[in-house]
């Protein structure tokens, strides 16, 4: 049998696994033009909340009782198709089902050289992408330059820390407990970090580990954190927005500190962005993270979790920050 996922509340605030269903189908048999896949790697990435509303956004909300989807890695088990054969390895945005067919849209290969598909999740994915084109595209960071990542022990944070120490620059990481504070300035080779839940002063912590202020906020949480991050801004000042997990289950936004006064006085520019904003960008992306990760100069962490079951306790634990690096489900 093939066990499903599917979508049996809309979350009220936190999500909760009970709005969430198990089903189970028949394996389905591939008809002309089909493959069968079989998932091997889940993505659990922040911005699948935001589909559990219903609401309009930059894409279409998930439906009540039908399969979630997500990043996903498979093999493809059998074929009817002469673009894809039994046994290759593709990526693409499918469905939190053990098995399912697809008609080759939307998908492509991945090589397996390496034996590391999980990296097409991340590093080398989606969230590597959003790193690499974010700061690049809207932060521009010049050697010398200050860079601060909120959400910097996570996926794409990670990344972006250490793409700005290969460009020369000054990199601070925000990030929640004291080991991921330590990971950020071993592993990642941040220059400083700080804790944003024990940081009493978090305005001033920030401010000490920045004494040449801030030119570039990479801005993955929103809220008070960040708003800690534009108290700092030097003049001229670029804010690439890429994410607000600290909002995203509040049922109401809260109302907080107005940034537009903070923005204004220092002639800064913040640009929101969702990743597919720059898919022209993207195989100079892959070639450059691809480079650098041959050459030794950017690393990865990634936190993998075993086993199909847990593929909704693995999304709310993004939420707990049990995640160091890409949060992925092994199946
Ligand atoms: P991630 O950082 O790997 O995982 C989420 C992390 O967020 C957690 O580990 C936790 O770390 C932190 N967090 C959770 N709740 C928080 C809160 N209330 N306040 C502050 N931090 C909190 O996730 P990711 O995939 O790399 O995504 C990071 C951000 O980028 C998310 O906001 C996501 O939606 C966004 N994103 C945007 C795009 C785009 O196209 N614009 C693409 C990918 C991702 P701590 O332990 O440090 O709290």
């Amino acid at each position: 049998m093939n066990k499903v996922i599917l979508l049996d509340k809309r979350p009220l605030g936190k999500p909760l696994l009970s709005d969430f269903k198990f089903d189970v189908e028949e394996v389905p048999v591939p008809g002309e033009g089909q493959l069968l896949l079989k998932t091997l790697y889940v993505s659990v990435d922040p911005y699948l909340r935001g589909r559990m509303n219903d609401n309009r956004s930059y894409i279409p909300p998930f439906q009540l009782t039908k399969p979630i989807q997500s990043g996903i890695i498979a093999e493809v088990v059998s074929s009817n198709r002469t673009d894809f054969k039994s046994g290759d390895f593709v990526s693409g945005i499918l469905e939190w089902k053990e098995y399912q067919l697809s008609e080759g849209k939307g998908i492509t290969r991945v090589d397996d050289i390496a034996g590391n598909l999980s990296k097409y999740l991340g590093i080398l994915g989606m969230t590597g992408l959003t790193a690499y084109c974010g700061l690049t595209e809207i932060g521009v960071p010049k050697a010398g330059e200050t860079i601060v990542v909120s959400g910097a022990a996570g996926a794409v944070g990670s990344v972006v820390g250490q793409i700005g120490k290969i460009l020369g620059c000054r990199v601070v990481g925000i990030t929640g407990t004291d080991e991921k504070v330590q990971l950020l300035k071993t592993k990642f080779k941040f220059d400083q970090a700080v804790n944003y839940k024990t940081e009493e002063n978090l305005k001033d912590a920030i401010g000490n580990a920045c004494p040449l202020g801030v030119d570039v906020y990479f801005d993955n949480v929103g809220g008070d954190i960040s708003y800690a991050v534009l108290e700092n801004l030097n003049k001229y000042a670029r804010i690439p927005l890429c994410g607000t997990i600290s909002l995203y289950n509040e049922v109401k936004p809260p109302s907080g500190p107005r940034i537009q006064p903070l923005l204004l006085v220092k002639s800064s520019l913040m640009r929101g962005f969702i990743i597919s904003d720059f898919s022209d960008k993207f195989p100079q992306a892959i070639r450059q993270l691809m480079n650098w990760l041959n050459e030794g100069k950017l690393t990865f962490s990634e936190t993998i979790v075993d086993g199909f079951d847990n593929i909704p306790q693995t999304f709310l634990d993004l939420f707990e920050g049990k995640n160091e690096g890409k949060m992925i489900v092994k199946i």
